[in-house]
């Protein structure tokens, strides 16, 4: 028997299978994860498929040394999911099927936890103790009686209870018998019974399940509020498919994984759901991906790479907060989730539901083209309004002299609400490094004229860069509005809140929560617990406290910066000031008691505040897909970028020129598909010291065939001295 095999080697191009030999390594399948011969070392690989006969001749065919696992490790799914992921988005298979296994299973760094367990063998258990063991071996007789009462018992526990020779004795003379067991790390073990209750349903939320069961392969768009109890909605399909035999993931955006969402999964589900995010240590993700690949747990829950979940017979995929940019992989392999959950489901025959209270434009767009079924929650679940959100113009604040970080009003507000028992939280509004430059007396953002998107302030070359055409600008010292000499730029750290915080409110303890606070394992869960205990008045943080946080006190919400994101250079950054303001209110007033918003901006004017207050969503939606359909970006639009990188400047220019020089020959046979095409170096034009070039393309009609030609374009010019790859709308133009 012959199997073919993909190599496992990183940074090369190797993407092909290679023939080995079965000979008599035992459970050798599709799908298995072999150790095998390749060139002077043993590295590792998958099989791809078993055949009779090979071309290879039998002096130069190598034998498969030992297969890694006792099970195949990709499934039937999993190579179609991989078919289908190569074909897209140009990737290679073996980049493809290390995204289906847990990375630290490669190269043998975590295995099973294993257990030792001695148990009496079978012959003996009816037996009459003095047969097997002398009446003056008290020490034996001690374990062989305990063992008769007690069954199987874990050995090293044997071992601290009893004698150890006798142990080791009775094992010898084959009176007990070792076997190996497998223990499973499982996270979050501690559940309080009460979570699992289920609610009854409001009469929104049976209408928004009955809509979702009805169908059996479709795509939902779940458009409900903050707080009108779409999880119980995703719990109830989640039971359906269980209940009809079959297997659910659900995705949640990585920074909204808490142990709070964890717990009221397992409360509901038990061990039926394995959990599968960055916080677990490689052992706990290791088990619990065993757990889902055994068919042990059959519910998934995790962040974006969770749609990988190696379960079978999936019958609903959950996408939660499916605006969340954090579906999108920004780095290699790169892929859009929403996408391989759409291949999953179509396989599968099952529903794929989408949520969120702010539905991202596109898919809110291809709800209202009928492409997605919408299903609508409008209300609150306890009926509460939604919290009033107050504006407050900083340009004012800044006439009327003050310098500081909070207006008048937040003060005002966070010391009666500090004062009075109760807990603020302080969003700061913050992505990325690069920044913009604002007028602090007018307000106003410089540009692009080209492209309108706000433009970056580049600090080492004092220049302000459009990072979709490239163009550049000379720095502003004055504004060319209102002549005002002072210039904004950079913004606000947390830990400059904190400290003013701090000034303000000596005895209190102020919580701050970013991506310098977070860095390791449960750091992330302490600070939520202890804001959550009551121990700290303030909660200071970045987009990691936007989300699915439900802190009943939390009276005032504080946006410091609700700009930040509005002039990000990005044409999405007004959707995204939507969302985010959205998010971050909704963690106000969620109990009984009221909640406020304060909302500090130099543009007060802009619509997307007038829409945020009055929580028009649909108003939002019309104003911006007018706009992206004039201007011409997505969904109008495809935007698609060829990012060359290269440790030598020469190779990265003339893989790019070559790529460039393809595309444009079919950019001029297409002028009428294109709103623009042009080669440029890119933004930040060296990380890591890889230089880095660019080509961009917004395309406006026919959008898979141009697509196909770019990516086949920087196929065959890439070499081994660069990286190549395409992004289709992507997040980030650095
Ligand atoms: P969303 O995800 O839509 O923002 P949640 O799912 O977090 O809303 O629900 C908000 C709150 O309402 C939660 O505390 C939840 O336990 C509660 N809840 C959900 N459904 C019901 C119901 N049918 N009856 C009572 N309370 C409910
Ligand atoms: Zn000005
Ligand atoms: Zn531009």
């Amino acid at each position: 028997m012959i199997a073919e095999v993909i190599v496992d080697i990183s940074g090369s191009e190797v993407d092909r299978v290679f023939d080995y030999a079965v000979a008599d390594v035992k459970n050798v399948q599709k799908g298995s994860r072999v150790a095998v011969p390749f060139g002077k070392r043993e590295i590792e690989g998958y099989v791809t498929d078993l055949k009779e006969n090979t071309e290879v001749a039998e002096d130069k065919l190598k034998c498969i040394v030992k297969t890694l696992d006792d099970y195949p490790v990709i499934t039937e799914e999993m190579f179609e999911l991989m078919a289908f992921m190569r074909r897209k988005y140009h990737l290679r298979i073996v980049d493809v099927f290390r995204l289906f296994i847990p990375s630290q299973m490669r190269g043998g760094r975590v295995k099973e936890l294993k257990k030792q367990y001695i148990t009496l063998r079978e012959k003996f258990v009816g037996m009459d103790l003095d047969e097997y063991v002398k009446p003056s071996a008290k020490a034996q007789r001690d374990v062989c009686l305990f063992l008769r009462e007690n069954g199987t018992s874990s050995l090293s526990e044997m071992n601290e209870n009893f004698s150890a020779s006798a142990i080791r004795n009775l094992i010898a003379r084959e009176v007990l018998e070792v076997s190996a067991r497998e223990i499973r790390r499982a996270p979050y073990k501690d559940v309080s019974e009460n979570a699992a209750k289920s609610h009854t349903l409001t009469p929104q939320q049976q209408a928004a399940l009955d809509a979702v069961t009805s169908e059996k392969n479709d795509t939902f768009l779940l458009h409900g509020v903050t707080g009108s109890g779409k999880t119980e909605v995703y719990m109830r399909c989640i039971s359906q498919a269980l209940k009809e035999g079959r297997s659910a993931i659900m995705l949640v955006p990585e920074i909204s994984l808490t142990p709070q969402v964890f717990k009221s999964f397992k409360a509901r589900f038990g061990d039926n759901v394995a959990i599968l995010h960055s916080g677990l240590s490689a052992g706990e993700r290791f088990d619990e991906w065993r757990r889902l690949i055994s068919g042990e747990a059959s519910v998934a829950i995790g962040a974006r790479s969770a749609i990988f979940a190696p379960i079978k017979n999936v019958g609903i995929i959950i996408i939660d907060e499916e605006h969340d940019s954090s579906y999108a992989s920004e780095s290699n392999p790169r892929y859009r989730t929403y996408e391989v959950a759409r291949f999953r489901a179509d396989y599968n025959k099952c529903n794929l539901v989408m949520g969120s209270a702010t539905p991202s434009i596109e898919s809110y767009y291809r709800a209202q083209k009928g492409e997605y079924k919408l299903v609508e929650m409008p209300q609150r679940v306890n009926k509460r309004s939604l919290p009033h959100i107050d504006i407050v113009n900083m340009s004012a604040e800044f006439a009327a002299g003050n310098n500081g970080i909070f207006s008048g009003r937040l003060e005002s507000e966070l010391y009666e609400c500090v004062e009075g028992g109760n807990q603020a939280i302080i969003f700061l509004n913050r992505r990325g490094y690069s920044s913009y430059v604002m007028c602090r007396s007018c307000g106003y953002v410089a540009k692009c004229e080209r492209c309108d998107v706000s433009l970056v302030y580049h600090k080492e070359e004092n220049v302000l860069k459009c990072h979709y055409c490239g163009n550049r600008y000379s720095s502003l010292d004055v504004c060319p509005n209102c002549k005002s000499v002072h210039i904004k730029r950079g913004y606000v750290g947390t830990q400059q809140v904190v400290e003013c915080l701090r000034q303000m409110f000596p005895d209190k303890e102020i919580l701050r929560m970013d991506n310098d606070t977070t860095q390791t394992k449960d750091s992330h869960a302490t600070i939520l617990q202890r804001f959550a205990s009551r121990k700290a008045s303030i909660l200071v943080g970045t987009q990691m406290i936007a989300k699915g946080h439900d802190f009943p006190d939390v009276t005032l919400v504080g946006i410091v910066d609700a700009d930040m994101s509005l002039h990000f250079n990005d044409y999405r950054s007004t959707e995204r000031t939507f969302q985010l303001i959205t998010q971050v209110s909704g963690r106000a007033g969620r109990d009984s008691k009221p909640g406020k918003v304060v909302l500090q901006t130099f543009t007060p004017n802009h619509y997307v505040y007038r829409y945020a207050v009055n929580g028009d969503y649909k108003g939002f939606y019309e104003k911006e897909i007018n706009l992206r359909e004039i201007t011409k970006y997505p969904p109008f639009a495809l935007i698609a970028r060829i990012l060359v990188t290269s440790e030598s400047e020469d190779d990265c220019f003339s893989v790019l020129k070559k790529i460039y020089d393809d595309v444009m020959e079919y950019v001029n046979r297409h002028k009428e598909d294109f709103a623009y095409a042009a080669a440029m170096k890119s933004p930040v034009k060296r990380i890591q010291s890889k230089y880095r070039m660019q080509m961009l393309a917004r395309i406006i009609n026919g959008g898979e065939a141009a697509l196909d030609k770019i990516y086949e374009a920087t196929d065959k010019y890439r070499n081994g001295r660069t990286v190549c790859f395409v992004e289709v709308n992507p997040n980030n133009l650095s």
